[in-house]
């Protein structure tokens, strides 16, 4: 049966700039068995290009098109909304480069949006900047609502931060497309063009990896290599199909989908083929 995998990378493949061990053999076999995969992240900071190259540092070797940034569904999602619209971007190269590959001019007043994804150059100003457009009509769109990201050194806030508080300010909500939302969990299993039976969602995070995958009903797979320890899935009314202590434990690909990826009931199938569906359930 086929499968395929989205991958989360940051507590799964890496922690900051080091390399989880035997998380490159995992891909490696990946590659070698021809088996679909995407690398899922909730950063937008980084272009793809920038992301295959950290990789490439590492020893994992993925194409571009491996990737797909929350940055890139965000510009994606929106170009559908309004075509050749107009943003203003609180963010840094990854976001300005898919906003900009989708359409979008980016302006520094009355714009259609104003995008927030996360980076080191934010400033007061922008922010300022920012209420006044929201408050002038500017939808408010996050990349993602992460609240903060783990760091070699500690904790560096997140693009939720800064979502919170423009909305605190604003009193407007923000709309977010990142991992967990529904809007880029579905459009990477149809960039791999695999059925949602077909796809397992591997990450370390509950509230954006896991969440997202059991909502879509893709098969989900925990590792504890990065924030996530096992006495906190307590806190949580959901939970993944599987917890591994590192994404090497999935290296025998073949072996572990047969045998410790429960099928469950597969009702909720996307239907692919519609007339053997139509047939079936005659
Ligand atoms: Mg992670």
């Amino acid at each position: 049966m086929k499968t395929g995998f989205l991958i989360d990378m940051d507590g799964v493949i890496y922690r900051g700039s080091e390399l989880i061990p035997g998380a490159d053999q995992f891909i490696d076999v990946l590659l070698r068995q021809g088996i679909p995969f995407l690398f899922l992240t909730n950063n937008s900071q980084r272009t793809r290009r920038d992301v295959q190259t950290k990789l490439q540092r590492m020893g994992i070797h993925v194409e571009e098109s491996h990737i797909f940034t929350c940055a890139m569904a965000t510009a994606r999602f929106l170009a559908k909304l309004k075509p050749n619209g107009t943003a203003y971007v609180i963010g840094e190269g990854g976001l300005l480069q898919a906003m900009h590959q989708n359409g979008f001019s980016i302006v520094d007043h009355s714009p259609d949006f104003v995008v927030v994804g996360e980076g080191r150059t934010i400033t007061l100003n922008a922010l300022e900047s920012a209420v006044d457009m929201i408050l002038g009509g500017a939808k408010l769109i996050a990349t993602n609502l992460d609240p903060s990201c783990p760091t070699k050194n500690g904790t560096r806030p997140g693009c939720g931060a800064t979502v919170a508080y423009l909305e605190a300010v604003t009193g407007r909500k923000a709309f977010s497309v990142g991992k967990p939302s529904p809007i880029m969990m579905r459009a990477a299993r149809k960039e791999l063009g695999l059925a949602t039976s077909q796809t397992v969602m591997v990450g370390d995070t509950m509230d954006t990896d896991i969440l997202g995958g059991v909502q879509m009903g893709y098969r989900t797979v925990l590792t504890l290599s990065g924030g996530t320890r096992k006495e906190d899935l307590n806190q949580f009314a959901f939970g993944p199909d599987v917890i591994v202590d590192s994404i090497a434990d999935l290296r025998d690909v073949g072996e572990f989908v047969q045998t410790s990826l429960p099928l469950g009931n597969r009702d909720d199938d996307t239907v692919t083929n519609f007339a053997a569906w139509a047939a079936a359930n005659a």
